[in-house]
């Protein structure tokens, strides 16, 4: 591709020129840098919100979603893309600054839509995307120091000295290149700027080291943090954690950790498979005291939440009547997944109080799995499901209640609960437990 500029006459000097800059396309450009900013901006901003208020994974699908379609109605917009094509034809017609200052906040675009999407596991997610932007960047960078080219002065084809003033033809007077005519000139100089190479390399050795001790080493970058960095981190993010857990810690910074785990992870995400570590490091804590019944009452006491007393659908439709048989169970409508802090949570049932029926119906003084409470008909676990079915004998309101309680069981016990017991409810007072009493209204139909 040469770029012959139009002003020379041979014979001529060769005159000083404005440089040819593609106007439309330089437009263009500013415009995209100047909303991107914005974008940038704005995907800062959300991601910033998203961590403090450990907001869902449906919140986040649902922005970024949101973000992309928005996005994209604005760069197809026909008068964003009525100029994008005349761009293919002159590759280096616009200052080389402002190609890159675009190229960079495209990327940034990119990796905070990415890092937007993720549920939160700390730089150690974040880490590798990150590393893997300033390497390809860096590399960018460095190939741009050989090739890239912007509008400038007329100067010679092989070495870019500049012209100006010299009648052709002539000899270069730099690299003795003989110009015989305009073929052998060229006004897209190559860029010659010292720190491309420079922050290309670092750009690029960090964005490999990132890459690099995200998959082999996290100790590598969680190595040098100070204590009170990773604690910040420790929560949520496993490297962190780790790191920070080899390291000595006396009473008070093992309690500050515990609170911090707890605090960390009360969401509805919290406690997942990315926390394995940190919930067997609790795990050698159950019983010791060292947590506290509201801690334990913070990490498990959710369950009261989700809980709760439901009608099973007949498949006849229409609801309860008089004379037909209805049945109720006992249901989280949600997974309950909770921390697995060295004891297991289980949860007893006294049993359905269907009006005033003063018998209680398909109660036990037995422990059952949290689990089980989300059993749909068709899987194995339907079977310890509670439920129980009865025939209304009235019209109108039918009030049936229940009362469940969590309690936190160390794993070894086999443990049956007292329900009218005036010493209370365990022989062996569990380290933390919840009453929850569950009230469903039925209207039932004449
Ligand atoms: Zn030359």
């Amino acid at each position: 591709m040469k770029y012959v500029h139009p002003d020379i006459v041979v014979g001529e000097p060769v005159p000083e020129v404005e440089p040819r800059v593609n106007e439309v396309v330089l437009a263009h450009r500013l415009v995209w840098i100047r909303v991107l900013r914005w974008v940038v901006a704005l995907l800062l901003a959300l991601v910033i919100a998203f961590a403090i208020f450990r907001v869902s994974m449906m919140v986040r699908y649902v922005a970024a979603g949101v973000f992309y379609v928005g996005f994209l109605t604005w760069a197809f917009h026909p008068s964003v893309q009525k100029n994008r094509k005349k761009h293919a034809a002159d590759r280096w017609s616009i200052p080389l600054r402002v190609e890159i200052r675009f190229q960079i906040l495209l990327g940034l675009v990119i990796s905070l839509l990415l890092i937007l999407l993720m549920t939160g596991d700390g730089i150690s997610e974040v880490g590798p995307y990150l590393g893997m932007m300033a390497l390809f960047g860096g590399g960018a960078l460095i190939c741009m120091s050989f090739v890239a080219r912007e509008p400038g002065q007329i100067c010679c084809v092989d070495c870019e000295y500049p012209l100006v003033g010299l009648t052709i033809p002539c000899a270069c007077p730099e690299c003795g290149r003989m110009i015989y005519d305009a073929s052998w000139t060229t006004d897209r100089a190559r860029v010659r700027s010292g720190w491309f190479v420079p922050v290309g390399v670092l750009a690029a050795a960090f964005g490999g080291l990132m890459v690099y001790s995200s998959f082999a080493n996290p100790g590598l970058m969680y190595g040098p943090m100070p204590r009170g960095v990773l604690m910040q981190l420790a929560p949520t993010d496993r490297d962190a954690f780790d790191e920070l857990v080899a390291r000595p810690m006396d009473s008070m910074q093992t309690d500050e950790l515990i609170e911090r785990l707890i605090a960390g992870n009360e969401g509805e995400d919290g406690w997942g498979y990315s926390t394995t570590n940190q919930q067997r490091w609790l795990a050698q804590f159950a019983g010791t005291g060292k947590i506290s019944w509201d801690q334990y009452e913070r990490m498990y006491g959710r369950v009261a939440d989700w809980v709760r007393i439901e009608l099973i659908d007949s498949g006849r439709g229409g609801g309860v009547r008089v004379g037909e048989e209805a049945a109720v169970r006992l249901i989280s409508p949600r997974y309950i997944r909770l921390a697995d802090a060295g004891v297991v949570v289980r949860y007893f049932f006294r049993g359905f109080e269907i009006g005033d029926d003063p018998d209680l119906k398909s109660g036990s003084t037995s422990e059952h799995y949290l689990s089980f409470l989300d059993g749909e008909l068709g899987d194995s676990a339907y079977q310890y499901v509670q439920r129980a079915s009865f025939v209304p004998d009235e019209p109108g309101e039918l009030m049936i209640r229940g009362r469940v309680v969590v309690a936190m069981l160390p794993v070894q016990w086999k443990t049956q609960i007292r329900w009218d017991d005036p010493d209370g409810l365990f022989e062996v007072e569990p380290a933390w437990w919840k009453v929850i009493d569950l009230e469903h209204e039925i209207e039932v139909l004449p």
